[in-house]
């Protein structure tokens, strides 16, 4: 019979073997069970220990007790290798290249919409208006009713309509923001002088019509204001957003909640009236509707007509956008695409 020391012996030179070429933790971990773990072949002879004579006890004890020592130490400083080249390799080769560009933060800035709007806002507050805003799911009394729209009139068609699914509530997503026209005239006495910016929304897509896109609503009521004063106030208006000395028109139109009504030209910012694309060879560009209220509205507000005297008017901000920038496709507006939002 071998001498367990000689046994001993062998054990702790396989396992130091085995140990040295361990590739991975879990190698690593196979040669600890093999060799010196609870169940493994030194703890083995180290349970026999106790049956031995006291003299063989001590003998083999020791030597036992040294060979899983050295396989435990050689264990340790096998693991820590390990565990340092994989940390290495997570981290690229573990060393710093000072001469990579350096990796800068980017910034982000505001959609080309919000940039628009906020531009026309500023215009008018300068201009003496204040802002007010209202509610995207409206009544149907205020985006229709009040606005001198009745449930019959054909003009509901020229707006297609999302309607809410509670008939008996009676709410639309509001097709425009003249119903805060209504909501501000109600709890104010003139003279008023308010623009109402906000998203609107009707059922309508293609590349100038987006189901939901942003509208401008401006409106002044006090005595004796008149067309001039329109006028003369979108002039300056369209100075200030496209440049001084702007050539503008008016062309008579049609809305139920003003009268006269016209609708505003302003000369082609693209080909300056030479005609193009864009005017479609007009040389003019459509880019608002406006009018006198109809007194009918102020019969709504308990204004007295023959009193008070006021304009509206109403522009889609997207489409001024569109102009601003020369963008074709209003629903490059709404794509969230990186690589066209940050050319503005
Ligand atoms: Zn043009």
């Amino acid at each position: 019979m071998t001498d367990p020391s000689d046994r001993l012996k062998e054990l702790q030179e396989a396992g130091l073997r085995a140990i040295s070429a361990a590739a991975s933790e879990s190698d690593l971990l196979d040669a600890k069970g093999k060799y010196f773990g609870k169940k493994g072949a030194v703890s083995e002879i180290l349970k026999t220990v106790a049956y031995l004579p006291a003299e063989e006890k001590k003998r083999i004890g020791g030597a036992a007790n040294e060979a899983r020592g050295a396989l435990e130490a050689a264990f340790n400083a096998r693991l820590d290798e390990i565990r340092e080249r994989e940390r290495l390799a997570r981290e690229g080769s573990g060393l710093l290249d000072v001469t990579l560009p350096g990796r800068s933060a980017s910034v982000g800035h505001r959609h080309p919409v919000s940039r628009t709007l906020s531009d026309i806002v500023s215009v008018f507050q300068r201009l003496g208006f204040s802002v007010r805003l209202g509610p995207e799911i409206e009544k149907d009394y205020y985006n229709f009713e009040a606005l001198n729209i009745p449930k019959d009139h054909p003009a509901r068609d020229m707006q297609d309509t999302f309607y809410m699914d509670w008939p008996e509530m009676d709410l639309v997503l509001r097709t425009h923001t003249s119903p805060i026209q209504i909501r501000t005239m109600e709890g104010m006495r003139p003279p008023v002088r308010v623009i109402a910016p906000g998203a609107v929304y009707r059922c309508d897509s293609d590349v100038t019509h987006s189901p939901m896109f942003h509208q401008v609503e401006g409106f002044a009521v006090d005595r004796s204001v008149t067309m001039a004063d329109l006028k003369g106030l979108l002039t300056e208006f369209c100075g200030m957003m496209f440049g001084p000395g702007l050539p503008l028109r008016f062309r008579p139109s049609f809305f139920p909640f003003t009268e006269p009504s016209a609708e505003v030209d302003i000369r082609c910012v693209i080909c300056r009236g030479a005609g193009c694309r864009v005017c479609k060879d007009s040389g003019w560009l459509e880019i608002l509707g406006c009018g006198m209220i109809d007194p009918s509205v102020f019969g709504f507000v308990g204004y007295d007509p023959e009193e008070y005297t006021g304009f509206a008017f109403g522009m889609g901000v997207e489409r001024i956008a569109m102009l601003r920038h020369g963008i074709n496709d209003i629903r490059l507006f709404f794509e969230n695409d990186i690589r066209f939002i940050s050319q503005f």
